[in-house]
């Protein structure tokens, strides 16, 4: 019996160095053309990785410095609007929205402020029906405030605020499309990526950006090791249009 396609589509982007070239969370370091002050904030996150905090405690820090200093939630705003979605990544969104049976989310370990900031002064956050990231708003007095997404103990490939593999399980479940009729597409580039793309299956594909440590991680060897999912390697520029037209042709 002929295998029948699935019915719906779902693409979970990674955020960080795959709908964007920039990482957030290191672009926030470069607010000011002041040299002094980006030393001293690197200095600052520098010694509080080196103190073995975890990466979101380390952006609370980095936050509550930048607010002592009197960043302004504008200018965090401001700055992060500076970040470009690629105009190849942005074609994808624009012919993915108009897709029948297709849904789009983003997992990310970035936080929602500089997420939405990103998606909204690009015209594409209408576009995702949810976005998974560690929360964060500017309170009263500016401060910019981020909690871990969720706390994770059972998975050891993944960060103890963020296993994305669990978030897009518990996504497609409450979904409750058969995971039979589903095909996920994951996008993704880095070592937080590898639990996800794991977790698929043969109806379903990685495209990981090449050069970076997801790539690596999805070696042959690991492939035969229980891997069955379709893996695409990409520089996501024009090959990724194309693979992702494919799709739906
Ligand atoms: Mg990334
Ligand atoms: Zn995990």
């Amino acid at each position: 019996m002929a295998q029948s396609l699935p019915k719906r589509t779902l693409f979970a982007f990674d955020f960080d160095h795959t709908l964007i070239d920039d990482n957030t969370d290191t672009f926030i370091l470069e607010i000011t053309d002041d040299v002094n002050i980006i030393c001293n904030l690197k200095t600052a996150f520098q010694s509080w990785r080196n103190s073995n905090l975890g990466w979101t405690e380390c952006m609370r820090l980095l936050f509550k410095l930048m607010h002592s200093l009197s960043f302004s939630p504008e200018l965090i705003v401001a700055h992060m609007e500076k970040i470009k979605i690629p105009e190849e990544r942005l074609r994808i969104l624009h012919f993915l929205s108009k897709q029948p049976d297709t849904e789009l989310i983003i997992i990310s370990d970035s936080n929602t402020v500089f997420i939405d900031s990103i998606l909204k002064c690009h015209g594409v956050d209408k576009y995702f029906t949810r976005v998974y990231t560690n929360p964060a708003k500017f309170n009263t007095e500016g401060l910019l405030e981020i909690e871990a997404y969720h706390v994770n103990t059972s998975c050891p490939l993944s960060p103890p605020n963020m296993c994305k593999d669990l978030i897009l399980r518990e996504h497609i479940s409450n979904s409750l499309v058969e995971r039979s009729n589903l095909r996920v597409v994951y996008l993704g580039d880095g070592s937080g990526d590898f639990c996800a793309a794991k977790g698929l299956f043969m109806q379903d594909f990685v495209a990981a950006r090449k050069g970076y440590s997801l790539a690596s991680k999805l070696s042959p060897i690991q492939i035969t090791g229980g891997i069955a999912v379709n893996i695409i390697l990409s520089d996501f520029g024009e090959d990724l249009e194309t693979f992702v037209h494919s799709l739906y042709t």
